[in-house]
């Protein structure tokens, strides 16, 4: 029988209070069933148990009646829900404290982490090292666990106030920093600084050890248990959508599609995974919650892309606030419906977009590289491209290079850092026939953001960067009338920098720049042709069966920051420019559209995802998008629209572009082609 984890699941997962020590787990799991979950997340121990636990330092629950998680499980079971036991390592109370200052967190001038009675445990202590341990041991040999999932696991340096603590500084974090790199604890906590990369790949470092630690300690006890998030041995993935005050506004409205596209890619298409969806609007207000139309968009990014639905409340399913479970209920009940379906999608996916997890991580300019790869998928999102993303944490899994081939192209933005290896995949993709856009500073630094002499992929369309114009601002590309997205201009604006490359013999060049222009005051601002240049907007060559496409300067940016049509029209452009797409829509606006392949049936799965409920911050209901129309380069035999049920007429003859009018649509529409033959 296929392990539990391996299939589909709806999670609902409840935020234990210590009040909740004495709940109605009959009624509980009754309400969780009807919520329409398979699955449930459920506190077991850690800062608190929840169970009658021996162990001297976790602190009891002090409202716990009896043995609560011994009857929640049993009632989960009895309702056919899989029960996933939530473990918070993270912190412990006074008790461990008191007994082990040294297992825990301690700021430069020697205070504890400490937040309404909890201490930041460390990931070089004995909290996590030895005690959690002894939690998971006892508590999976007492207690019929199926997967087990880790809050807030790893280094913490802000707490629920978002309040900064800086590095820890314990004793123990001296000694091994000192052992890990020769040198002291960094004072500067700047990614420019290259000690303080040092400490973060000693945080990289023992993070993994430390996982797998914890992963086969709970392998030994309880082979048959799911464990969540332990890098490349996770048996599940469990993400998080939510809003947070520290972060700029408005929120990263597609955070729900690229967590489930990285974790598609990070698993190998294999592994399952879902976001939990937070019900409340951050955690001063727990109990204040997003809107119905706010969880709808999050969650229909997420059937588009793969993932499970999974939402998270504050205890128990009683709300203050119930504005949003209407509209989340609908989509569980969609799924549950569909339950076959989803259980069995892959993407179908021609276009990747490269997730540099290290240019996030060690780049000089770390933020800057966010801001290119968001632009870079807001771009695609907005043309209507079918994406996925590979995400560069699985450069050292075998089949990595060889899951290139299934794409036709793949985008680097804000991918400046690159280790050999993946400049080698990715070198052997475009030799093998694959098509590579690159653009600013993609592989211009090793995978620890220190710069490197020369551009790391061979497959580059130049030799030599000669200069970085770090200052473009007044600055044009010249592109000719209609000739990016068909607009009507024949220029189209440039800032930041752009690299001055040499090109290489046989590359074609495309558009020219007008380097920067006088902008004040009026009279002196027209044309001045002593500011044209021969230097090109765009650089192309080939390589082996392959062909490098080289934006010099920062599209996807730009894209980012001002949300200019002819930006994302060259984005869209280059992204298709030598494989066009079989499935397009009418007039994507507004509208993130997928497309996943039903494994079993071969039948392909068209998500279609309305994002005008989204104004600024503000989700309201969306309007219903009329008069849509899919094209399509593909021998289609029949179509069914989920959402609406409704079989849709194909127009059009065999063989040629075929049309489908979709019905209005609302939060989304799934589409499901049966094919005349199986696609490639
Ligand atoms: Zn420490």
């Amino acid at each position: 029988m296929t392990e539990w984890w391996r299939r589909t699941q709806r999670i609902v997962q409840t935020n234990l209070r210590l009040i909740d020590g004495t709940l109605d787990s009959e009624r509980l799991a009754a309400d969780v069933a009807a919520f329409g979950a398979t699955a449930m997340l459920f506190n077991v121990g850690g800062i608190f148990a929840w169970y009658p636990t021996e162990l001297a330092l976790q602190a009891k629950n002090p409202k716990l009646e009896g043995d609560l998680l011994g009857r929640m499980i049993d009632a989960a079971h009895r309702h056919d829900i899989r029960f996933i036991g939530r473990y918070d390592l993270s912190k412990a109370t006074q008790l461990a404290y008191d007994a082990h200052p040294e297992w825990f967190c301690h700021a430069r001038d020697g205070r504890p982490f400490e937040y309404n009675g909890t201490y930041q445990a460390c990931v070089n202590g004995g909290w996590y090292h030895h005690q959690g341990i002894q939690v998971l041991k006892e508590s999976l040999g007492r207690y019929d666990i199926d997967g087990l999932f880790f809050n807030m696991f790893g280094y913490l340096s802000t707490d629920y106030s978002y309040k900064q603590y800086g590095l820890c500084h314990c004793e123990n974090c001296r000694r091994e920093f000192r052992a890990f790199s020769g040198e002291d604890l960094p004072v500067h906590t700047d990614v420019s600084d290259r000690l303080y990369r040092t400490y973060l790949r000693f945080q990289e470092t023992t993070s993994r050890t430390l996982a797998d630690e914890i992963y086969d300690v709970i392998k030994s006890v309880r082979p048959n248990v799911a464990v969540s998030n332990m890098g490349r041995k996770s048996d599940f993935f469990r993400g998080e959508v939510n809003r947070r005050l520290d972060r700029a506004r408005p929120e990263w409205v597609h955070l729900s599609g690229e967590e489930a596209r990285n974790f598609r890619s990070l698993g190998g298409g294999r592994t399952r995974y879902s976001s939990a969806l937070t019900h409340f609007i951050d955690f001063p207000w727990r109990y204040s919650a997003e809107t119905g139309a706010a969880q709808a968009l999050r969650l229909a990014q997420q059937l588009a892309n793969g993932a499970d639905p999974h939402y998270y409340f504050m205890g128990t399913l009683e709300q203050a606030d119930r504005k949003p479970l209407p509209a989340v209920r609908v989509i569980f009940d969609y799924h549950r419906a569909n339950e076959a379906l989803y259980g069995d999608l892959e993407s179908a996916a021609r276009v990747a977009l490269y997730t540099s997890h290290k240019s996030r991580r060690y780049h000089p300019r770390r933020g800057a590289s966010v801001a290119a790869f968001r632009g870079a998928y807001r771009a695609l999102v907005d043309a209507g491209i079918v994406f996925d993303t590979i995400h560069d944490l699985r450069a050292g899994e075998a089949d990595f290079a060889e899951a290139h081939n299934r794409y036709d192209t793949i985008i680097l933005s804000g991918a400046g850092c690159m280790s050999e290896a993946e400049a080698k995949s990715l070198d052997a993709f475009v030799e093998a026939g694959g098509t590579l856009l690159m653009v600013g500073d993609a592989a211009s630094y090793d995978e620890m953001g220190e710069a490197l002499p020369q551009n790391r992929l061979n497959s580059r369309p130049f030799d030599e960067v000669e200069e970085v114009l770090e200052d473009m601002r007044g600055a044009y590309v010249r592109v000719g009338a209609g000739a990016v997205g068909g607009l009507d201009s024949d220029l189209i604006l440039l800032d930041g920098a752009y690299r001055r490359v040499t090109p290489k013999a046989g590359a074609s060049t495309l558009y020219s720049i007008l380097l920067p222009q006088r902008f004040g005051p009026p009279e002196l601002c027209y044309p001045d042709p002593e500011l044209g240049s021969n230097l090109p907007g765009v650089l192309q060559a080939s390589y082996g069966k392959g062909q490098a496409i080289y934006v010099p300067w920062n599209v996807d940016m730009l894209y980012h920051e001002h949300g200019l049509l002819e930006h994302r029209a060259l984005m869209a452009q280059l992204a298709l420019k030598l494989a066009p797409a079989k499935i397009s829509l009418s007039a994507p606006r507004r509208l993130e559209m997928t497309v996943q392949r039903h494994r079993e049936s071969g039948d392909l799965v068209v998500h279609l995802v309305n994002y005008s409920g989204q104004n600024d911050n503000c989700y309201d209901e969306p309007i219903a998008i009329h008069d849509m129309e899919l094209l399509l380069d593909l021998p289609v035999a029949s179509c069914h629209a989920l959402v609406a049920d409704q079989i849709l007429a194909i127009e059009g003859k065999s063989g040629e572009r075929r049309t489908v009018k979709l019905p209005p649509i609302s939060y989304f529409e799934a589409i499901r082609f049966r094919m005349l033959e199986r696609d490639a």
